[in-house]
């Protein structure tokens, strides 16, 4: 694996590679990897003759300051992962490289909608922020497919959007959540939970499987209501959002619809560790 921290020297790279008519998959990230990342960058070496993945924490995306001084930093054990899953190149910019002129280029993404609801409402500014460092990475990589965890359902959604907006061509593969034992989808938060916090952290996957097995049946606004009591029951201190909704549109949806792909979506925090994760309800 080849590392760069420059914005020139991994586009020379990447130009050699294109010239020779290589496809390029590519893996965004923002470190502290496991699993799940893991995952995707196998997919993608699975459809390319070579696999980027870039590590940055993008600061531009939190909104809570305190989540952005707390996120994990592990990058000598990610380098380590990311040879040993062959992937070929790591970008690894500074935060300078990335926006050089600090938060005065940030450009504003028409999102409709999707900025406003789950994710969008409880974080303001959040997915200009993710589409903000998409679009640079995405110029600076120009890659043949991107791939990204349907764990963060809403922002592959955002990503796409923002791909058609800014027309490029770029193709977008959506990968299936990975999971601990217990069923906790893996994420790099999940770092920061106590031991004590980290038995309760399944809570939210059983709620899923709840609502799962019993959305066909009965009224959805009831089952969201269950499925909150659950939570609460199961240690955790404070709901965002519990929402079942259309997989395409990501609006509400108030009745069991066999004809709509269906999703469940949950937010939740455990003392200050905020938990996202969500389920597909057909099966
Ligand atoms: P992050 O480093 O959290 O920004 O995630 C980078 C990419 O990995 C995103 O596309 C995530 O959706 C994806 N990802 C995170 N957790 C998982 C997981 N448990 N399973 C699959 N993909 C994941």
């Amino acid at each position: 694996m080849i590392l760069f921290k420059e914005i020139s020297s991994v586009q020379a790279k990447l130009h050699s590679y294109k010239k020779q008519d290589t496809t390029i998959g590519f893996v965004p990230t923002m470190g502290a990897l496991h699993k799940g990342h893991l995952s995707l960058i196998e997919l993608s070496k699975k459809h390319h003759d070579i696999t980027v993945c870039s590590i940055f924490i993008n600061p531009v995306q939190f909104h809570d300051q305190v989540d952005f001084k707390k996120y994990p930093v592990t990058i000598e054990k990610d380098i380590l992962l990311l040879e040993q899953a062959a992937a070929d190149i790591l970008f690894l910019p500074s935060v300078n490289e990335i926006y050089p002129e600090g938060r005065q280029t940030l450009k504003h993404y028409d999102l409709d909608y999707l900025e406003t609801i789950l994710e969008g409402k409880y974080r303001p500014g959040h997915f200009q922020g993710v589409c903000n460092v998409v679009h640079r990475l995405l110029a600076i990589i120009q890659p043949h497919q991107l791939f990204l965890g349907q764990k963060d359902y809403q922002q592959c959604l955002v990503i796409k959007r923002l791909i058609h907006s800014i027309n490029f061509t770029t193709g977008v593969v959506i990968a299936p959540t990975v999971r601990e034992e217990d069923g906790l989808a893996m994420s790099s938060r999940n770092l920061r939970l106590s031991d004590e916090d980290r038995q309760k952290a399944n809570t939210i996957y059983k709620a899923l499987l709840y609502i799962k097995a019993n959305s066909k049946s009965g009224n959805i606004e009831h089952i969201t209501k269950q499925a909150a009591e659950h939570i609460y029951e199961g240690g955790f201190n404070k709901i965002d959002y519990i929402e079942i909704v259309d997989a395409f549109t990501l609006k509400p949806v108030a009745d069991w619809n066999k004809k709509t792909p269906m999703m469940a979506l949950i937010a939740a925090f455990l003392n200050d560790v905020r938990l996202i994760d969500n389920m597909m309800l057909q099966d």
